[in-house]
């Protein structure tokens, strides 16, 4: 294909490259200098990241891309750079592109949110799997993304509460997007929800990074994704206190709890579900192995 390009950007070096580009744009040079930019600024997956700023911005696949089926516009839009500068100053990448995937399902996002991790799967396809009523309230729902796509794949009647009203507001977009029509309340756990109501079943993935640790986190999760959503205070278990003890008031005969835990937080949170009553007290781990859900049953009604 190389051979098909002329005198080509790519071959010179970064300072002629951005001159050149005023007469002879093409995307194989947008491509080329993000991705270099990328790398200087530490970026992991440089060269994937810049695809998938150029194919976004742009709105140009791969197949039009390698056959050079779509010509650069004449002036590269302000909104090129702005989008590179803000990935180089280590924006998370999703932030940028105001969407992500979940389950299958598109999810909106944006700062003051945190964003879906592809390990919080693990626990909505548990719940998928388990035989439950359709009752399901969600707590520190963020997004919205693990009771929406309950609500979407699993038929669901989706509660969702957050304490964050930024969160909140972004995870009722997503809730009209996705034609889900769960119920969205602002407060802090069960603070918010209305007396009396009672769920088959509950999940959380509540902040849980112990405090101290927050700072050692990557530059993207740690300066841009809002505290309140990661800091589960001095041991990162605070959550998981308050959630095995006010559970059990909110779960019907039966209902489960099914919450994301940190890597390091198996035994510890294993032990406050039995500490609470709830029993088949259950751990599993996501992809990569690692700890990642506590499930147990409440049935001491
Ligand atoms: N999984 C997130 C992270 O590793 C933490 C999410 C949370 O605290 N609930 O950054």
């Amino acid at each position: 294909m190389s051979s098909s390009r002329k005198s080509g950007p790519k071959d010179m070096d970064g300072a002629s490259e951005a001159q050149a580009s005023q007469t002879e744009i093409s995307y194989e040079a947008l491509f080329g200098e993000a991705k270099r930019q990328l790398l200087q600024a530490g970026v992991p997956d440089a060269s994937l990241e810049a695809w998938y700023l150029l194919s976004d911005t742009f709105e140009i696949g791969r197949a039009e891309y390698l056959w050079k089926r779509k010509s650069c516009p004449p002036q590269i839009p302000q909104r090129w750079q702005e989008r590179l500068q803000r990935r180089c100053r280590r924006e998370p990448l999703m932030y940028i592109l105001g969407t992500t995937e979940f389950m299958g399902l598109p999810f909106r996002v944006r700062p003051g949110v945190l964003i879906p991790r592809q390990d919080t799967e693990t626990l909505a396809e548990w719940v998928l799997a388990d035989e439950t009523g359709r009752q399901l309230l969600d707590l520190c729902t963020g997004s919205g993304c693990i009771g929406l796509s309950l609500a979407r794949l699993g038929g669901f009647e989706a509660t969702l509460s957050d304490l964050s009203e930024e969160a909140l507001a972004v995870a009722q977009e997503n809730n009209r997007l996705l034609g889900t029509q769960a119920r969205l309340y602002a407060g802090d756990l069960f603070d918010a929800l209305p007396k009396g109501a009672r769920y088959d079943v509950i999940v959380a993935n509540p902040p849980y990074i112990e405090s101290s640790v927050i700072e050692t986190l990557q530059e993207e999760v740690r300066d841009y994704e809002p505290r309140m959503a990661l800091d589960g205070r001095a041991d990162g278990l605070h959550f998981y206190r308050r959630l095995t003890e006010e559970a059990p008031a909110w779960l019907k005969p039966g209902g489960r709890m099914y919450v994301e835990i940190g890597y390091n937080q198996g035994p510890a949170v294993e032990r406050l579900f039995a500490e609470a009553g709830f029993s088949e007290v259950e751990l599993r781990r996501d992809l990569a192995g690692n700890d990642r859900v506590v499930r147990g049953v409440y049935r001491n009604v």
